[in-house]
């Protein structure tokens, strides 16, 4: 079993090591993870610059890019063989609903996914890193049930918000959907101290959609969340209508 680990909080992350230390005795790791933080990078590819690979002390090695970044260039160079599985976080605050969109957390995982190796996206609901090593059990918890006993033989890849609990490895799983938040808060505005406006782009809303069987709706009542996701972002239910409207407005 060879083991990725990825996230976008930065190489130096306390949740980073957590999720070394989840994987511990799994099989063979390898971690490679930004530089810096790189959170709200979602899949960006940095395309416009060349790539520098560095190995920290304790043998994680980091690059001064993009979290899909360091997962795409783990399995398309830097390692020697495909990894079995891609595992990223633990990330520093929840990814649930619309942020997943956003999150480089998720994006890492989803790289491995797009190179068919199944993945799993590990968050902590609340900023702070508060009962790591709890979270750090859930996690090591989730990757061996999930490699014990694979959903699909297809690769899958799964979203998992950990409440920041002492109890979290005691808690019950529930398999979710992603809620909806409302629309981000608006900018906010400064000047810079030598006159120019700036903008900061406002924290995400609050949620919207969180209804039972969402993962606003788990996480916030006692549950580990697990979310599959897929990447088709096809609008299925709507096809028909839209080739309706391609006929009548086409005659
Ligand atoms: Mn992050």
């Amino acid at each position: 079993m060879k083991i990725l680990i990825a996230n976008d909080d930065g190489y130096l992350a306390p949740g980073l090591a957590a999720l070394v230390k989840a994987c511990e005795g799994l099989g063979e790791l390898d971690v490679v993870a930004p530089e810096q933080n790189a959170s709200g990078t979602s899949n960006s590819l940095t395309l416009s610059r060349p790539l520098s690979v560095f190995t920290a002390a304790n043998g994680f090695r980091y690059i001064n890019g993009t979290p899909s970044d360091c997962v795409h260039l783990a399995l398309t160079g830097l390692l020697p063989t495909r990894p079995d599985l891609v595992v990223s976080g633990i990330n520093n605050g929840a990814n649930m609903g619309d942020d997943t969109l956003y999150s480089g957390t998720v994006a890492a995982a989803m790289e491995g996914y797009l190179f068919g190796i199944p993945a799993i996206a590990f968050s902590q609901v609340n900023k702070g890193w508060a009962e790591l090593d709890a979270a750090s059990r859930v996690a090591r918890r989730v990757i061996e049930q999930v490699l014990r006993h694979p959903p699909s033989t297809r690769p899958w890849l799964l979203n998992v918000n950990i409440p920041n609990r002492a109890d979290a490895d005691r808690l019950p799983v529930q398999i979710t959907r992603l809620g909806r938040r409302h629309a981000s808060e608006p900018v906010i505005r400064q000047t810079s101290p030598r006159g120019d406006t700036m903008y900061w782009i406002g924290p995400a809303g609050d949620a919207r959609e969180a209804g039972e069987g969402t993962d606003f709706h788990a996480t916030a009542n006692g549950h580990v969340s697990i979310t599959p996701l897929q990447v088709d972002l096809t609008d299925h239910a709507t096809l028909p209508a839209w080739r309706d409207w391609v006929g009548t407005s086409a005659s």
